[in-house]
């Protein structure tokens, strides 16, 4: 901060010096040190021109003004003089960026932001510098089994691939694009603005070749000088096992092509698993429903259960089991697609009660039936407990 020249001194007023008085002196020495009036010595002007904005900004605000009368470049507002500072010229962005505060000075802070930079990427971004194509989204449905396995799929997108006629120049074989007459080529042109200091030029994009610096006087017929044509194209997708509805694959540089030789934008396919009829997912465990006959669950059997993958799993059910019960398969469910662990297979059986008895079955059960009246409940404490 030492080295940091006195704000008055930069504006060349008195330290009594009027609102008006800083108006008018910032005025004068902004258009004096404007870089595009010198352009011998654009970088030297920047560094005026800075001091001299910063300082406007601290004496046309009544309140930073009074702390700098007060404290000088030791002020609260500069950090106590500890270095660093309360203005961030510099640090960070490579241009202003911070002229809002000239609301009494019309469109200066524009104009400014125009002609450095700004630290805006609108203003920055030269629309002749390479950029990312855009990215592309599809949805692709698969069936249950095939997240459970995993599973490769063609898929047809439709986007923009670069024109093979003109080879993205969008000129007629033969030709190639001419540089603008408008702008020499730059993509932008100067134009020249009325601002409370006198006429300032500022630069826009060149219209006449939307800022490419090239025009096509015989366009491709292909692509109709676009230098892109839009195209079905087949692409194959690995679906890893295991992966669950909503989650996406993303498949670098298959999105549309970029600009300016940038490169090509992703494609994502966000994946939708459709309903299945017998089983269902919770996380990475398969659930089912497993009817069982009222004898079997009395008795206890052994069951085949049918597992995601078509295989079968035999099972023990216990005798005496109710219906509603769940039993697990371990490390039978989806792979987890972010390890390597499995979920598990649960099922849940059901007691079939039969709605049809031969005359033996009926006979059997009616038997069954006396002796089961002399047992207690199974439930202690039933409607009947
Ligand atoms: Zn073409
Ligand atoms: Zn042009």
């Amino acid at each position: 901060m030492a080295q940091k020249r006195d704000y008055y001194e930069v504006l060349g007023v008195q330290k009594n010096a009027t609102d008006e008085e800083l108006k008018k002196a910032y005025r004068k020495l902004a258009k004096k040190y404007h870089p595009d009036a010198n352009p011998d010595d654009k970088e030297g002007a920047e560094a005026k021109f800075k001091e001299v904005n910063e300082a406007y900004e601290t004496l046309s605000d009544k309140q930073k003004r009074q702390m700098y009368d007060q404290f000088g470049f030791d002020g609260p507002q500069f950090g106590g003089g500890q270095g660093g500072g309360y203005y961030s010229y510099g640090s960070g962005f490579d241009g202003f960026g911070g002229f809002t505060d000239f609301n009494d000075l019309g469109d200066l802070g524009d104009i400014f932001s125009s002609f450095f930079g700004g630290g805006s990427s609108r203003t920055r971004s030269n629309s002749n510098s390479p950029r990312k194509g855009a990215d592309l989204k599809v949805n692709l449905d698969i069936t249950f089994e095939e997240a459970y396995l995993g599973v490769e799929k063609e898929i047809s997108i439709n986007r923009n691939e670069v024109c093979k006629s003109c080879n993205g120049t969008g000129a007629k074989a033969g030709t190639t694009p001419v540089t603008c007459g408008t702008c020499n080529g730059q993509g932008k042109v100067k134009q020249v603005v009325t601002t409370p200091f006198g006429q300032m030029s500022t630069q826009k994009v060149c219209s006449t070749c939307g800022g490419t610096g090239k025009v096509i006087k015989e366009p491709c017929i292909d692509c109709k000088g676009k230098g892109k044509v839009r195209k079905s194209v087949k692409i194959k997708v690995k679906i890893p096992e295991g992966i669950d509805e909503g989650q996406t694959i993303v498949l670098k540089g298959e999105g549309e092509p970029g600009t300016n030789n940038g490169p090509k934008g992703d494609l994502y396919i966000v994946i939708h698993i459709r309903r299945h009829n017998i089983y269902s997912r919770q996380g990475d465990h398969v659930f089912c429903e497993v009817p069982i006959t009222f004898t079997g669950a009395t008795l206890g059997t052994e069951i085949e259960i049918p597992m995601v993958d078509g295989s079968k799993e035999k099972y023990r059910i216990p005798e005496g089991t109710q219906t509603g019960t769940k039993f697990t398969i371990k490390n039978k469910g989806f792979k987890s697609v972010n390890g390597n662990w499995r979920g598990d297979f649960v099922f849940m059986v059901t007691v079939q009660v039969p709605k049809k008895l031969t005359h033996e079955q009926r006979e059997l059960l009616v038997e069954l039936a006396k002796t089961m009246n002399e047992q207690p409940p199974i439930k202690k404490k039933g409607i009947f407990g």
